[in-house]
């Protein structure tokens, strides 16, 4: 096959400029993002940077083919992990990396404008280096979803081996005439870096939007501090598992669990030492919870759990260990060491017949009579 590299610069130059475009439309909307302007910013200096070293067949103006047309080259991918740093890290985010990037590559480039082969090999190293990195850096973004993340990881990765290839073959073969040689190999390589260049920059908003995506579902449905359900998302998940035990006319049990005399420990210890508490309270919940159970922090010192097809004595067994436990563990805050106990109002429904509202208000009755009757104990309703 034959590359026709003019169409193809011409085709990679225009698909980025759009790009940019696109980034700097979702920029207006989204102007808290950032990210979208560096990412605009990174597609237009790649575009430039396709332009100014195409140009090194036609004008014999090393200082801008090969001198300005490297260091934008190694800004382009600098910048688009500049972007993605910022929409992971959601706070400003200093250039000073790109900067010191951009200064190292500078001056070696600076003494090799009039190698154009050794500073192609050069340039292809620090590129090499940049995707490699950023490939490494996709996989630490944590609530990324993985087809996305695995996706531009791969895309790195490749785009990584492809220019540290590239920088193999220059290497080898460091003079004009040898480099004739192998010219429709390196022409294919740069035809799969602009490709890559490309796809990459597409996938960019995508894994932005389901990065924000991500984060709301787990604002909408999790506590903050605890990392359990909220109420909100106990009462979807509780009510679906209700309807389904009431099908098959399996039994249902929902326990209410207050921490006792908490006010105190706030008052005496503080705020933080309450919260951290509050931390591994929940822990001791999540550690004697069956697969199918769900719990959830359902107010400031309130946790619910919802135990579908369970029988009375795996509600009372569950309600007693995490009494015991919290009972007997020492809450060891800033050196302090604090004693919490629990109360427990269970409610079990043998054929599942009765409403979600209702159960949780009978285990609430049952927790104020755990309450009345002297704390850290469990009643059922
Ligand atoms: P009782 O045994 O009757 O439940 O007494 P209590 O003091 O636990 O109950 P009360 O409802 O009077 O007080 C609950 C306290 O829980 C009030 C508030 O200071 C504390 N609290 C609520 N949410 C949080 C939180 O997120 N962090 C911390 N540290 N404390 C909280
Ligand atoms: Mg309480
Ligand atoms: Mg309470």
């Amino acid at each position: 096959m034959e590359l026709h590299l003019p169409t193809l610069v011409v085709t990679a130059v225009g698909l980025n400029v759009l790009l940019g475009i696109l980034m700097l439309v979702i920029y207006q909307v989204r102007r808290t993002q950032k990210s979208f302007l560096t990412w605009a910013c990174a597609c237009f200096v790649f575009a430039l940077a396709a332009v100014a070293a195409s140009l090194r067949v036609y004008i014999d103006q090393p200082w801008l083919t090969i001198f300005t047309a490297d260091v934008l080259i190694v800004l382009s991918p600098l910048l688009a992990l500049h972007g993605l740093r910022q929409y992971q890290q959601q706070a400003p985010v200093s250039l000073k990396l790109v900067a010191l990037v951009i200064s190292y590559t500078a001056l070696p480039l600076v003494l090799l404008y009039h190698a154009p082969i050794h500073a192609q090999t050069f340039t292809s190293v620090v590129c090499a280096s940049v995707y490699l990195f950023a490939a490494v850096y996709i996989l630490t973004i944590r609530q990324a979803p993985a087809l996305t993340k695995a996706v531009l990881f791969l895309l790195f990765l490749v785009h990584g081996g492809l220019m540290l290839g590239m920088a193999g073959m220059l290497f080898q073969n460091l003079s004009a005439a040898k480099i004739a040689m192998i010219e429709p190999i390196l022409n294919l390589m740069l035809m799969t870096h602009l490709y890559l260049t490309t796809g990459t920059a597409m996938l960019f908003p995508v894994f932005a939007f389901s990065l924000s995506e991500q984060r709301l579902l787990e604002l909408a449905n999790f506590d903050d501090l605890t990392k359990m359900y909220n109420r909100r998302a106990f009462w979807e998940r509780s009510s679906l598992l209700l309807a389904k035990n009431r099908l098959l006319r399996k039994p249902f049990a929902v326990l209410m669990i207050d921490v006792d005399y908490f006010k105190a420990i706030n008052d005496r210890y503080g705020h933080a030492a309450g919260d951290a508490c509050l931390k591994r309270i929940a822990d001791i919940i999540r550690e004697h919870l069956r697969e199918q159970d769900v719990a959830a922090r359902v107010g400031g010192e309130e946790f619910a759990v919802a135990m579908p097809n369970a029988d009375h004595n795996q509600a009372e067994l569950l309600g007693m260990q995490i009494c015991q436990q919290v009972e007997q563990e020492k809450f060891e805050v800033a050196g302090q060491k604090i004693k919490l106990t629990v109360s427990i109002g269970i409610i079990y429904s043998s054929n599942s017949r009765r409403e979600l509202a209702e159960l949780l208000n009978a285990a609430d009755t049952a927790l104020y009579d755990a309450k009345a009757s002297g704390r850290n104990r469990l009643v059922f309703g």
